[in-house]
């Protein structure tokens, strides 16, 4: 990908690069790929930069930025697609002394003026503007005019997945940004992302021209970070259970897929004792802003969120990050749960998944306005999501495979700290599979047959002669009640995994079940299925869990625990102050 390229004579050299690194930010040492980056970039190379979040990607321009301008090379653009992310960067930039202004939307007029004046006149090192903006025939001429004098030294893309439609947060002005390497091809671009799988890279690299770029990719493995995902079953129940599991004093985030589970979720956990916040698009700006702050600001806050809530938002403490439903992608599951644990000290992942959300996945994908490609891709995204939470090994080596990036068993992540056991679920599985074959086929007294849903399905199973089954006379299906001695949990869990590996699949807005096109190996004994053993639920109960935590004691009532939740707890334990000891951070 890369072209030979050698740093004309007047670009600053690496002793400048140093020099900008500790006076000007105070740090002592470049992190990860920084140094070649800032490298690449001060001589004027043109770079993709794949760094996990919290790794240091406002660096690898800003110093470059910092030591062009003092060698005469002139002056950066920042885009960048938020203002409060443009905003908190050049506030801390004005703070360490660097000439730095955001032009947003937010200025007046006057203030406006006077940052382009200070901006064409070369006196700004660094301008941040959004890609609106940065396409504008005003804006434009600006840029031509520091062109025209050679003052134009570097254009830096911050977020650069959101040019691409494969990834999530897609912005439609992105793709303006093509204006910039036909107008300046010789200036010299850095794309910065945390996220980015093999689609989305080589659709960053066309939408912005980076084909001769260099590309530099960190290591997307967050350390610190422990991955767990469970059966959903009674998903409040089993996300309070897993907030008491959590030290007390922690604030994390809580995602939901929908406006309203994000206001009853927070409405419940305020009534259990925590604080809790709701946020999403549809509340009022000024609602938004005060939870955001208080969010930031405090300690001990939950918020709970639609994925309206994340971008931008530079917390480094948050212990947590947990998804109620399921995510579209690994990319937006790397992205939502990278926003735990930026000051590198131990941070919980954990999700929780049913039937339900893979039905309400694939029928988002399928109602969705986009082309036939787009949405085989979509589904494709979404399955190796699926096969990432339905996996019985490590978690972190399905999640950075999926980057294209070789890594072995964690040992801090659910599956490597209490490997699952599993049971044959091959012929449960035959029995669901031949179930919804027999029920789609079972038109009762000259009636047409009719899809059944999963519920319906696991009645039949069970035997349960619920109203619904007997009005269709399916207490005759000769597979009726053939799963007596499987609880209900265990089928759903059946149905889940059959709809995550296409042996099943849901239709219509009842999520009617239909065999799938991966049913018949598996009817025919040919492929064989294997299920985790479900561990009964244990709620983390503390009958005086609101005093306690008033008192902000950290100690859990385990007297109700198993010898197994005990080893994992004591695993977590160890490893967040093994973390800890590694990133000299408190616990
Ligand atoms: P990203 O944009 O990749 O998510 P940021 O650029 O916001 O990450 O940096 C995350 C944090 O790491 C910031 O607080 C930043 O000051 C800090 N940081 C960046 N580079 C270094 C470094 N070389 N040494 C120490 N801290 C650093
Ligand atoms: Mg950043
Ligand atoms: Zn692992």
């Amino acid at each position: 990908m890369s072209a030979p390229f050698a740093p004309p004579l007047n670009a600053p050299g690496p002793e400048a690069q140093l020099q900008v690194l500790r006076e000007v930010f105070g740090y002592r040492e470049f992190r990860l790929q920084q140094g070649d980056v800032i490298a690449h970039a001060s001589g004027g190379g043109s770079a993709l930069v794949l760094m996990p979040t919290g790794g240091g990607k406002s660096l690898c321009y800003q110093v470059p930025a910092i030591a062009r301008h003092r060698a005469g090379l002139g002056v950066t653009l920042v885009v960048s697609p938020l203002i409060a992310l443009m905003h908190d960067q050049v506030e801390a930039l004005r703070e360490a002394g660097v000439a730095a202004a955001g032009l947003t939307s937010a200025l007046d007029g006057d203030a406006a003026r006077q940052i382009e004046r200070d901006w064409v006149s070369g006196r700004l090192t660094l301008l941040y503007a959004a890609p609106e903006r940065v396409t504008q025939p005003r804006f434009l001429a600006m840029l031509d005019a520091l062109q025209g004098r050679g003052q134009l030294s570097l254009i830096a893309i911050d977020e650069a997945h959101c040019v691409s439609q494969w990834g999530h947060d897609f912005r439609e002005h992105y793709l303006q940004l093509s204006l910039l390497h036909e107008r300046y091809p010789a200036v010299p671009r850095l794309a910065l992302t945390a996220t980015a799988d093999q689609h989305t890279r080589q659709d960053i690299v066309q939408r912005l021209d980076l084909q001769d770029a260099r590309l530099f990719i960190s290591s997307f493995d967050r350390p610190n970070i422990f991955y767990t995902v469970v059966d959903k079953d009674k998903p409040r129940q089993q996300l309070l259970d897993f907030l008491r599991s959590q030290p007390i004093g922690d604030s994390g985030i809580v995602y939901c897929q929908s406006r309203k589970s994000v206001e009853q979720v927070a409405a419940f956990l305020v009534q259990e004792g925590f604080d809790a916040l709701p946020y999403h698009a549809g509340l009022d700006a000024a609602v938004r802003q005060t939870h955001q702050n208080r969010f930031l600001r405090e300690d001990a806050v939950i918020m709970v969120a639609t994925i309206a809530f994340g971008m931008g938002i530079d917390k480094p403490d948050v212990r947590f990050v947990a998804h109620l439903d399921l995510p579209r992608s690994i990319e937006s599951y790397y992205q939502e749960t990278g926003r735990a644990g930026r000051d590198g000290a131990p941070a919980r992942a954990w999700m929780c998944v049913g039937a339900g959300d893979v039905m309400q996945q694939r029928r988002m994908i399928e109602a969705s306005p986009a082309d036939d490609t787009f949405k085989r891709l979509q589904g494709r995204k979404l399955d190796a999501l699926l096969a990432l939470t339905e996996a019985h090994d490590c978690r972190r080596v399905h999640l950075l495979d999926y980057f294209g990036e070789a890594s072995r068993p964690c040992g801090h992540c659910d599956n490597c700290v209490s490997p699952p056991q599993t049971w044959d679920a091959t012929r449960a599985t035959q029995q669901a599979l031949s179930t919804v074959y027999r029920l789609a086929r079972h038109g009762e007294n000259g009636f047409a047959p009719t899809a059944f849903g999963a519920t319906h399905l696991i009645d039949v199973l069970q035997g349960k002669a619920s109203e619904k089954v007997r009005e269709y006379g399916h207490e005759r299906l000769s597979t009726f009640g053939i799963g007596k001695d499987i609880d209900a949990m265990q089928w759903r869990q059946v149905v889940r995994h059959a709809l995550a590996r296409h042996l099943l699949r849901a239709e219509g807005d009842w999520g009617a079940l239909a065999l799938d096109d991966g049913a018949r190996p598996v009817l025919r004994g040919e492929q064989a299925v294997h299920l985790r053993v479900l561990e009964p639920r244990r709620a983390v109960r503390s009958p005086t869990f609101k005093q306690e935590r008033s008192r902000r004691a950290s100690t859990l009532d385990t007297s109700d625990w198993s010898s197994g939740d005990i080893a994992r707890w004591d695993a977590l334990r160890a490893w967040r102050s093994e973390v800890a000891r590694q990133h000299d951070v408190p616990v």
